[in-house]
């Protein structure tokens, strides 16, 4: 059964020309919106991909305005599947008259119609028109019209409610047997009542066939408005992911206790330091610095200022959760690793889970603490002082 793919971008988007600022849009761009470039790639390449990757697509027609040969060369990508493009007419229909045409040189049995400004057509919608083809004559994409629906007057006035019952949004690709649609569209261009169809399963119903209904898509949205195009840069906006790392050390001094990420562990020593001497949470706070790149510890409470003896770690990690939020980021996960012979960590990993999530905001479940020993080799293994390394992500906030 072959099947070819029929994109239709030879409107001029007249809708979607007037970028406002803050929209991400140029005013007064006269680009056609399936040549305006989304995350990277222009609205038609993305239409197309979704059909050249499909395997049940043979081939890809491509029907343009005349006047944009070069931004079509532009902006498509080249892929075997995808021919020379067919010059459009000067209404939708006629274009794809013309595509039609074109495509018959190959014989298919079945042509999918798709509008180049639905660039986030998925391969399982594809699947479903072309599967409908096996049984109907033609099938068309629909999703339920969830809104309540009212005409609202010229003058912006809300009248009537228009009963929703039995009403389905129609999308693309619309797909036909292509000897059913061919002779239709023909005969409509014979008998002048080709530029009043809305759409080409409107000519299949019109000549008296039905058109099967197979569910769509809602991402398979079309392209119209400047808000659209706001929509489907969000969709496609890569997530700005940044890591940090942390390590220190402190060394064991006299006392009765130490205090791990915030939890009080008691043992015949403690940890020297200027402030609590908290390893693990000096550890966190330079991971989560070092991801906004915003230096370490000692430059934000330098061990200098008297103000720091003694304090609550706590107070050091706050600050760091604080820039990070002021820089743009939230905190996606914290993983830290204890490196020492004495105390044992492992009991305690869930008070300290608990403490640090507290403090970051996280849910316990982004926090990770786990523990380790040197195999007794260097200064943790002599148990001379607690090492620590963590890894924190954050992600940028939109
Ligand atoms: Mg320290």
């Amino acid at each position: 059964m072959s099947t070819i793919a029929l994109i239709v971008a030879a409107g001029r988007g007249t809708r979607a020309l007037s970028g406002k600022a803050g929209q991400g849009l140029p005013p007064n761009d006269t680009t056609p919106k399936q040549y305006r470039m989304l995350a990277g790639q222009s609205v038609l390449a993305r239409a197309i991909a979704p059909f050249t990757a499909h395997p049940k697509i043979d081939r890809v027609i491509v029907v343009i305005h005349p006047d944009d040969g070069d931004e079509y060369a532009r902006h498509t990508l080249e892929h075997p599947k995808v021919g020379e493009p067919v010059m459009g007419g000067a209404t939708r229909a006629e274009s794809v008259l013309n595509g039609l045409r074109a495509a018959a040189a190959f014989s298919p049995e079945n042509i999918l119609i798709h509008d180049a400004a639905r660039p986030f057509i998925g391969k399982d919608v594809i699947s479903r028109v072309i599967n409908a083809l096996d049984v109907h004559q033609a099938a068309v994409p629909t999703l339920p019209a969830v809104d309540a629906m009212r005409r609202v007057g010229t003058d912006g006035i809300l009248a009537d409610v228009v009963d929703r019952e039995g009403i389905r949004r129609a999308q693309t690709p619309q797909g036909f047997r292509f000897t059913t649609l061919l002779p239709i569209m023909e005969a409509a261009a014979a008998n002048a009542t080709l530029p009043s169809l809305s759409d080409e399963a409107q000519a299949i119903i019109t000549a008296g066939q039905s058109v099967a209904s197979v569910e769509g898509d809602p991402m398979n949205f079309k392209v119209t408005i400047p808000e659209d195009f706001t929509m489907a840069e969000r969709l496609l906006a890569q997530p700005d992911i940044r890591t940090g790392q942390g390590y220190d050390v402190h060394a064991f001094g006299d006392g009765d206790h130490v205090v791990l990420c915030g939890i009080k562990i008691p043992h015949g020593r403690g940890l020297s330091g200027h402030s609590d001497a908290d390893v693990g949470l000096h550890t966190i706070t330079d991971a989560l610095l070092g991801a906004v790149a915003e230096g370490d510890i000692g430059r934000h409470f330098p061990p200098s200022d008297p103000q720091w003896k003694g304090m609550d770690s706590a107070v050091f990690l706050k600050r760091a959760v604080e820039i990070v939020s002021e820089r743009g980021y939230a905190i996606s996960n914290i993983d830290l690793t204890l490196i020492c012979e004495e105390p044992k960590v492992t009991p305690h990993a869930p008070a300290m889970i608990n403490r640090v999530a507290e403090l970051c905001g996280l849910d316990p479940s982004r926090v990770s603490i786990k523990a380790t020993t040197s195999e007794r080799l260097g200064f943790t293994g002599r148990r001379e002082g607690i090492a620590a390394t963590a890894v924190a992500t954050v992600i940028g906030k939109t």
